[in-house]
């Protein structure tokens, strides 16, 4: 079977025993061996094990040649933004974004900001595999480049994106829940600087998460919710631990999932841009189908994975794509999923429209949604889906990544996770009770044929 170093985004693992420094050296090698002594820049989030592996990092790649611009802990679309921005040959972050405390991860980015296409991935992983590194002689290693106050470049690329005259003059109050990530340094300022009241909460950069999971999942967010509630806030937003997803609150105090919030923007994109292609991932909502035939807009599904999103945007010269976990790409920014400039295209809409969060949401078609998962052994992972491709051929379907059934004008998406040893099963519906009848018949048929797997 062929080794895979790289996942769904980029190496993740738990620190000290699938991720150690050793490996991030040695993965430095790999990296710089791929960028040939190319000027690199590198960031990581907040992780009480990110300075440490980024000094790894930057120890592997500055052996191979390469040199490096470091800017220190910066949110992953931040630091994407740069690389675009310097000019400069890729950039490596240290992140697990959304995962949990003890993780940690490597994400490599190409000169155009997105995420290493995955041929590139397995050159690298090649490299590793073989120790093929350019390791060069003294007078030839990389320099390293500390480059400090660049935050201000991207948050003003932002605002260059939106109508911050017609934000300003609603003096928004917003409550930002960075969640203790690196979002903490850079939202509150920036829709501070969008003439907005900022309150925030869990907001200082602490790599031990201490308020709550860095995943924005809506049961994590209550205090977000009802923070938003008790200062009267027009909106809320949090972030995951290096934030390039946005979850957002309505003023009533009601949290959203990213299906919503990317069918608001869609919506809007779609008016201004008439018939713009819109690329996302199988495990959106059908709403992006909806609003794509009522506004009249062309959708291009692909398989889960933020890098496929971004690669497939460049490909068919999409503007907009979101997907269900609060991941937003708008392409004149940078098609790769950014939190900051989601929250800013968020108050331009409530700006531009005069209306409240809650009214965008409940002008939306309404589905009920339910997601749940189980867990599953990556090896017995092939195995479950291949029975499960079987099982269900009689259905109407997308098997694009996983199987996505759509029943009575609803769906159910089955796919094992590409980070976690679980399937995911996300159901949705026009009604509650047949969103939890699809999701219980989805489980049922993933927990059988994980019992004739094993
Ligand atoms: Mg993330």
């Amino acid at each position: 079977m062929e080794r895979r170093l790289f996942g769904t985004n980029g190496i993740r693992g738990v620190v000290n025993q699938d991720l150690t420094s050793e490996f991030v050296v040695k993965m430095g090698l790999a990296i710089g061996t791929f960028f040939n002594g190319g000027q690199l820049l590198i960031g990581c989030d907040g992780r009480t094990s990110s300075q440490l592996f980024k000094e790894a990092m930057i120890s592997g790649l500055v052996s191979t040649g390469c040199s490096v611009h470091d800017v220190g802990c910066a949110p992953t679309p931040a630091i994407q933004f740069l690389t675009k921005h310097f000019e400069l040959d890729g950039s490596v972050t240290i992140t697990a974004s959304h995962n949990p405390p003890e993780y940690n991860g490597i994400k490599v980015n190409s000169s155009d900001g997105i995420e290493i296409p995955r041929e590139d991935e397995v050159k690298i992983e090649q490299n590793y595999f073989n120790e093929t590194f350019r390791q060069v002689p003294w007078n030839l290693l990389g320099k390293v480049y500390e480059r400090k106050h660049v935050l201000n470049i991207y948050l003003d690329a932002i605002k260059r994106h939106v109508d911050v005259g017609a934000i300003k003059k609603e003096h928004y109050r917003v409550v930002v829940d960075p969640g203790n990530g690196v979002g903490t340094i850079t939202t509150p300022y920036l829709l501070r600087e969008l003439g907005c009241e900022v309150i925030t909460i869990n907001s200082n950069l602490d790599g031990r998460f201490p308020s709550r999971l860095p995943e924005p999942a809506l049961e994590n967010l209550k205090d977000l919710a009802s923070t938003v509630k008790a200062v009267k806030a027009d909106m809320g937003v949090a972030h995951d631990g290096d934030a390039d997803r946005s979850i957002f609150c309505d003023e009533t105090g009601t949290l959203h999932w990213g299906d919503k919030s990317g069918a608001i923007i869609q919506r809007y994109i779609l008016k201004t841009h008439p018939g713009a292609t819109i690329v996302t991932p199988v495990s959106s909502s059908k709403l992006v189908e909806d609003i794509a035939e009522r506004y009249g807009g062309k959708i291009v599904w692909t398989k889960v994975g933020s890098i496929i999103v971004s690669r497939k945007m460049l490909e068919v010269g999409s503007i907009f794509s979101y997907e269900e976990n609060g991941g937003i790409f708008y392409a004149p920014h940078l098609p790769v999923r950014d939190g900051g400039i989601s929250a800013a295209l968020m108050l331009e809409i409530m700006a531009k429209t005069g209306k409240t969060l809650s009214q965008l949401v409940n002008e939306l078609p309404k589905y009920y949604a339910v997601k749940a998962k189980i867990k599953c052994s990556n090896d017995l992972k092939p195995k479950v889906l291949d029975r499960l491709l079987e099982e269900t051929s009689k259905y109407e379907r997308l098997t694009l990544d996983g199987v996505k059934l759509f029943i009575d004008n609803g769906s159910i998406l089955i796919r094992p996770s590409g980070t976690e040893p679980i399937f995911r099963v996300f159901s949705e519906a026009k009604t509650e009770a047949k969103a939890k009848s699809l999701s219980e018949f989805g489980m049922k048929l993933v927990r059988d044929l994980i019992k004739k797997s094993q």
